[in-house]
Order: C-alpha cells, then sequence, then structure tokens
C-alpha cells in the first residue's frame, strides 16, 4: 500500500479501487503534479478513471490533510504528498521547474519573528520565484 493510501485506511475513509491508484500515482510523484497531469498518469493505468473523479478524489484527500495543495504563481493547482519533514519550493519562472529546499536560517527566523509579535508559529508558506543566474547570458 502507499503512504497516501494507508493514511486514508487509518482516517477511515472509503477506498475505492479507482481511489486506491490515484492514491499510489500521488505517493510516486516525485514532482507537483495538477490535476490534469494526475489524471494522465492515473488513467495510463485505468482509463476508466475521469477527470473529475481525480478532483474530488484530490479534493477530498486535501480536506483530510494527507494532501498539500500548492499555488506556484500560474493559477494551477498542485499536489504533493505531505510529509513529515517540512520543505520550501522554488521556482524556475523561465522552464517552470520546482526545485525544494529547506533552510535551517529561515526555520529559525520565522519562528523568531513570530516570537518576537507575541506568537507561536504553527506553519509557513514559503515560495522563490526566480530565475537561474546565467539566464541573462543566454538572452
Ligand atoms: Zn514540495
Amino acid at each position: 500500500m502507499s503512504l497516501i493510501e494507508e493514511a486514508c485506511v487509518a482516517k477511515g475513509m472509503r477506498m475505492t479501487e479507482q481511489r486506491r491508484v490515484i492514491a499510489r500515482v500521488l505517493s510516486g510523484a516525485q514532482d507537483h503534479p495538477d490535476v490534469e497531469e494526475l489524471h494522465r498518469r492515473a488513467s495510463a493505468i485505468d482509463d476508466n478513471i475521469s477527470i473529475s473523479t481525480v478532483y474530488r478524489t484530490v479534493k477530498m484527500l486535501e480536506d483530510a490533510g494527507i494532501i498539500e495543495r500548492h499555488e506556484f504563481g500560474d493559477g494551477r493547482s498542485r499536489y504533493e504528498q505531505l510529509r513529515d519533514e517540512h520543505h520550501d519550493h522554488l521556482i524556475d519562472m523561465r522552464s517552470g521547474q520546482v526545485i525544494e529546499f529547506r533552510s535551517e536560517e529561515i526555520e529559525k527566523l520565522q519562528e523568531e519573528i513570530a516570537r518576537n509579535l507575541g506568537f507561536k508559529l504553527c506553519g509557513h508558506r514559503l515560495e522563490l520565484y526566480a530565475i537561474p543566474l546565467d539566464a541573462d547570458d543566454e538572452a
């Protein structure tokens, strides 16, 4: 069973075969696919899976806190499995490639900022929009 399937079962969610396929595709994704891309991958396994089933399933998984939704500046919702280890994203604006990173310095700084404002930090979202340093040379 994929991690997402296991999380669903643990939460007592009813898992149809189509939901299992979608969960497995999401668990196996190394990137941050949107619904259309998920549909492409899921229907390669089971071509009876409709795009609306994918929509409903990711909504269900998101509401259950099993997957996370991102919008990386292009208005599309992208999804990834929630992992124990938090990470942030850098988006290459030229290629659309999404690079994951984690900075202890930034993590600490954010907690400090919240604390100085009288708060305990519960979470954050950080997206860096960038172009490659050598992009100007190629122009
Ligand atoms: Zn990510």
